[in-house]
C-alpha cells in the first residue's frame, strides 16, 4: 500500500481527523512551513476564538534555588550546603505578592529546586499563605518536587496532591518534562528518572481533578521521532484525563528551546532556528488535537518569533514575565509590560484578553 501524500495528510487535518505518529513525523520532515501554518491554524480555531489571543499577568517565583537533582542543562540551582543558595522569606514572598496584585496580577507560577532541607509542612504553609492570605492563584510545583513531597509526607502521589489542593494549590505546571523519552532524560537529567516519573505525577493530579500543563524543552539532541514520541504520551494522557470528566487534565501545551548559556552544554548544542521552533509548534498543535491551548514562547524566542507563533497554532502569549529567574540564568531574558503585551498581540492581528491560570476570563 502506498503512503498518503503530504497534501492528503494536510487535508485530513483540515477535515478534523486525528493523525497518527508516523504521519505526524512525515509532516514534521516534509511539509512546507506555510502548509503547516494553515493546518495548525485550523486546529487552533476549532478550540479557540480565531480573533483573540490571551495572556496572563503572573510572576514566576522560585521559592528556593537549592537543588539536589543536578540537571546538566540547569544554570539556576545551588547545591545543598552552598552558602549562595536561598529560600525566600515570608516577607519577600509577601512583597512579591503585593507587587503582583498592584499591577493586576492574579497568580504565582511557583517552582523551586528540590531542596532536601525543607519539611512537608513548609509546602502546605507556603501554599496556604499565598492562596488564603495573599489571595493568589498558585500554579505550583513541578513533578520532581511533588515526588519529593510524597516521600516527605509518606503518602501516595494522589493523597499528597489532595493535601496541597486543600491548602490552596490551584494547578500544577508541567516543568521538567524535557523530552519524555528515556534516552534524553538519562543524558540531561539522570536523577529525575524516566518519562514515567513525570507522567505519573500528572496522572495523579488528573485523577484528583486538578488542571496541569504539558511542556517540552527541545533542541537537546533529540530526534524528530523522539519529539513525536513526547507528543504521543501527552496526547494519550490527555485522552484519559478527558474521559474522566472530573476537571483534571492539561489546559495547555508549552514548548521552548533549550537555553545552553552558563551550562555544560554551552557552545556544544546550537539553539533551534526560528523556523524549527515554528515547525515544532505547528506539529504540536496539529497532533495534540485534545489540548485546548498552545502557548507561544516569546520569552525564549523573542517578540517577533513569539508573534509569528500565533500563526502556527498558538492562541496564548503566556505571562508578562514580571519575574523570571531560570531562563535568565541561562542568558535569555525578555519581558514586557501590559501595554506592550497588548501591542504585541494587536500588531500580530489579534484582540488581546487577560486570562487567569486556568484560562478563565479575568
Ligand atoms: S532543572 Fe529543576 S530539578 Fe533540575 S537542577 Fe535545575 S532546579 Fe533542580
Amino acid at each position: 500500500m502506498s503512503l498518503p501524500s503530504i497534501t492528503d495528510l494536510l487535508e485530513e487535518v483540515l477535515a478534523g481527523r486525528r493523525i497518527n505518529e508516523a504521519n505526524a513525523l512525515r509532516l514534521f520532515e516534509e511539509a512546507d512551513l506555510a502548509d503547516l501554518s494553515r493546518a495548525a491554524t485550523a486546529v487552533r480555531n476549532r478550540h479557540n476564538d480565531p480573533a483573540r489571543v490571551s495572556f496572563v499577568v503572573d510572576r514566576n517565583v522560585n521559592y528556593t534555588d537549592v537543588c539536589n537533582v543536578y540537571c546538566t542543562f540547569c544554570a539556576f540551582y545551588h547545591r545543598p550546603g552552598d552558602a549562595r543558595g536561598y529560600v525566600l522569606t515570608e516577607a519577600q514572598l509577601r512583597k512579591k505578592a503585593e507587587e503582583t496584585k498592584a499591577v493586576g496580577g492574579t497568580g504565582f507560577l511557583l517552582q523551586g529546586g528540590v531542596n532536601p532541607d525543607l519539611p512537608w509542612e513548609y509546602y502546605l504553609g507556603l501554599v496556604r499563605f499565598l492562596h488564603t492570605e495573599m489571595g493568589l492563584w498558585v500554579h505550583g510545583f513541578s513533578p520532581v518536587e511533588i515526588h519529593m513531597m510524597a516521600k516527605l509526607s509518606g503518602q501516595s502521589l494522589q493523597a499528597t496532591i489532595r493535601d496541597l489542593q486543600q491548602a490552596g494549590l490551584g494547578s500544577i505546571p508541567g516543568g521538567g518534562a524535557e523530552i519524555l523519552v528515556d534516552r534524553i532524560r538519562k543524558k540531561i537529567a539522570p536523577l529525575k528518572g524516566g518519562p514515567e516519573k513525570w507522567l505519573e505525577v500528572m496522572e495523579a493530579a488528573h485523577e484528583v481533578g486538578m488542571a496541569t500543563t504539558g511542556t517540552m524543552m527541545f533542541g537537546i539532541g533529540e530526534s524528530l521521532a523522539e519529539r513525536v514520541e513526547h507528543f504521543r504520551v501527552l496526547r494519550e494522557q490527555q485522552d484519559r484525563a478527558l474521559a474522566r470528566a472530573n476537571g483534571g487534565g492539561h489546559t495547555a501545551f508549552v514548548a521552548w528551546p533549550f537555553q545552553s548559556g552558563n551550562t555544560v552544554w554551552e557552545g556544544k548544542i546550537p539553539k533551534p532556528t526560528d523556523a524549527e521552533y515554528l515547525r515544532t509548534i505547528a506539529i504540536a498543535r496539529i497532533y495534540l488535537d485534545n489540548f485546548p491551548h498552545i502557548q507561544s514562547s516569546w520569552v525564549t524566542m523573542g517578540r517577533k518569533t513569539g508573534q509569528l507563533a500565533l500563526s502556527y497554532g498558538c492562541d496564548d502569549m503566556g505571562s508578562l514575565m514580571l519575574e523570571e529567574n531560570v531562563v535568565s540564568a541561562a542568558g535569555t531574558c525578555h519581558s514586557v509590560n501590559r501595554d506592550e503585551m497588548n501591542r504585541m498581540i494587536q500588531s500580530a492581528g489579534f484582540e488581546a484578553w487577560q486570562r487567569d491560570n486556568i484560562y478563565g476570563v479575568v
